[in-house]
């Protein structure tokens, strides 16, 4: 019975997946072609308005006339340094949960440094360079969590997802673990690279990039911001970005805006003309996207990973209190002070992230509440601290509700120094006078632009208080993907806000 119907009974089948196949054409979750991330490194809030009227049409005010703006964006963990804001952008996490607590992670047992995206696995090299293989030694595994890339690529792994930047960590954090590549600038050698993390042998367009565009040394100036934008430009041409209905994510990160106002400060003339160049970079990106993916195809979001404090000359002039925390020296009086107490030489090794980092080997013997308290009491004593705080017992510390909160999202157990040192308003670390910096809790370092643009984003601003931590959730509800695996942050809008239905 069963074989003499089987024909009939096949196309019967047939004919129920076309079908189901059509209706679940019909119904097809609608997401956009293409994402693009934009973190401009060191930018302000403030910048968006400071330089409003030298923009362009067609850049920033592009963005913030037809997007939707979180006026006040926030970061809500210390310290504000490179690394950890675009971790934290990307997995929507802190420091103490994904990992990236620094530039460079200090392993506090063994004492030692690495750059945080550095991998010393002999199978991680350059690719694209033979001259140096350890510039090359790259990858995202210090990173403990996913990122928005990683889950964007676990929904359909079809989705391509690169990251790029001159700086590397802007460039691999990130992409993620999943990613198809990363790219950075080597500015000594004026090339980009990548890493055997990713693929085996770089492919011929980044050849022919790297031998086409040969800058040397161009970290300070505003070619920096030029090259990224080619390279960006380059990758969703080659790679084939925002061709499909399935969506691809390209993360950039420019990187110049930061090497400039730790140089000249936030107040020089350089600074100004870098964002202005800024602006016209971001307009040529803008439609050159326009064309290549089209106009409602693309979501984008520009934000930063940290902003930056003035110059401290520069607030003396104008009767604001501001000095120097000079860590470099205050090392060394601690230490001497401590050898008084306890008679032993380097107990503190160094400062460093605003931190205590101890010399675990020197200090075996000493009572370890009694080596904390004399440290406490040592650095309150400075005119540059306003608290010294035992990580562990931050939680009990009489100090404001949002200092301590950032002071525990970023202590991690297995990197973080034991007592986190809170510099007072406008003090920041160094030994000069020059230049800016970032790295507190302050608003000045913390609080960031955000805007939303493109696919479906409604026209609007909010001056609601979000954090950098609710980027990635907010991309996921967006998307319609799972939001990342350390996620603590919450999706900014409901859709009727936020969205064009
Ligand atoms: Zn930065
Ligand atoms: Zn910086």
């Amino acid at each position: 019975m069963k074989t003499k119907f089987f024909p009939k009974n096949k196309i019967f089948i047939v004919a129920i997946a076309l079908l189901a196949a059509n209706i679940a054409f019909s119904q097809k979750i609608e997401r956009p072609k293409l994402v693009v991330g934009i973190v401009i490194d060191q930018m302000r809030w403030d910048y968006l308005y400071k330089f409003y009227e030298n923009y362009g049409n067609d850049g920033f005010k592009r963005l913030l006339n037809n997007g939707f703006s979180c006026e006040n964006t926030m970061l809500n963990y210390i310290p504000t340094y490179t690394a950890v804001g675009h971790a934290s952008i990307y997995t929507g996490s802190v420091p103490s949960i994904n990992g990236i607590v620094s530039n460079k992670l200090i392993n506090q047992k063994t004492g030692n440094i690495e750059e945080c995206v550095f991998d010393n696995s002999d199978t991680v090299k350059a690719i694209g360079i033979n001259k140096d293989a350890e510039i090359g030694k790259r990858s995202p595994k210090n990173l403990q969590t996913t990122t928005i890339t990683d889950e964007l690529k676990l929904a359909n792994p079809l989705s391509k997802v690169i990251g790029v930047a001159l700086k590397d960590r802007a460039a691999i954090l990130p992409a993620g673990h999943a990613a198809d590549a990363a790219y950075w600038f080597e500015d000594s050698l004026g090339q980009w690279l990548t890493s055997t993390y990713y693929m085996k042998k770089e492919s011929k367009w980044l050849q022919d990039f790297n031998k086409e565009n040969t800058l040397k040394k161009i970290l300070n100036s505003n070619e920096g911001n030029r090259i990224t934008l080619k390279m960006a430009q380059t990758i969703i041409e080659k790679e084939d970005f925002g061709k499909d209905y399935i969506t691809d994510f390209l993360a950039v990160s420019f990187s110049s805006p930061d090497y400039i106002g730790h140089n000249f400060s936030i107040d020089s003339e350089q600074m100004k003309n870098c964002y202005l160049n800024l602006d016209s970079v971001l307009s040529e990106f803008l439609k050159f996207l326009d064309k290549n993916v089209g106009k409602n195809n693309y979501l984008l979001f520009l934000t930063a990973d940290h902003a930056c404090a003035h110059n401290a000359k520069f607030l003396q002039n104008q009767k604001i209190n501001s000095d120097i925390f000079d860590d470099v020296k205050i090392l060394k009086t601690l230490n001497d002070s401590l050898k008084t107490i306890f008679g032993i030489d380097n107990i503190v090794k160094s400062l460093e992230n605003y931190q205590v980092n101890f010399n675990y080997p020197n200090i075996k013997k000493i009572p370890h509440d009694e080596l904390i308290a004399e440290c406490i009491k040592f650095l309150e004593n400075l005119p540059s601290v306003l608290y010294a705080v035992e990580q562990k017992k931050a939680a009990q510390a009489a100090i404001p509700q949002a200092v301590k909160e950032c002071i525990i999202n970023g202590y991690n157990r297995e990197l973080s120094g034991e007592i986190q040192i809170i510099v007072k308003p406008a003090y920041y670390h160094g030994s000069d006078y020059y230049g800016s910096t970032h790295g507190t809790w302050y608003p000045y370092d913390s609080h960031i632009p955000l805007i939303f643009y493109g696919w479906k984003i409604k026209k609007g601003t909010t001056n609601r208080e979000v954090y950098i931590t609710d980027i990635a959730p907010t991309l996921a509800a967006l998307l319609k993907i799972q939001m990342p695996n350390g996620c603590i942050g919450k999706p900014i809008f409901g859709k009727v806000e936020m969205i064009n239905e």
